[in-house]
């Protein structure tokens, strides 16, 4: 194997769980957070998931990426936990307004 693909371990934030259920009231099923699990919406930023929800995969290396079973696709990634986390850059996508959901 040379050319490795680049990925990241996504970092996890616990937030408390309350917080996180009230919100889920309001957003019924929106997909979560690859980080702190909060539904979002309305995504700006999406990271691609991959071996089986532990990483996600460099935006550079999405045409070089082969598909298998650990594949998870698309998840949101908040803002906040991007800021936090600014490792994760080069692993966000950006959401343009309107083309998700
Ligand atoms: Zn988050």
């Amino acid at each position: 194997m040379s050319d490795e693909l680049r990925k990241i371990d996504i970092p996890k934030r616990d937030l408390p769980k309350k917080f996180v259920e009230a919100r889920r009231r309001r957003s019924g099923s929106a997909y979560g957070c690859v980080v702190c699990d909060l539904p979002i919406p309305e995504p700006k930023f999406m990271c691609h998931v991959v071996d089986g929800g532990g990483a996600a995969l460099h935006v550079g290396d999405e045409d070089r990426y082969v598909p298998d079973d650990g594949d998870l696709a698309f998840l949101p990634l908040g803002t906040d936990c991007l800021r936090r986390h600014p490792e994760l850059k080069p692993y966000a996508h950006k959401v343009e307004p309107g083309t998700f959901g």
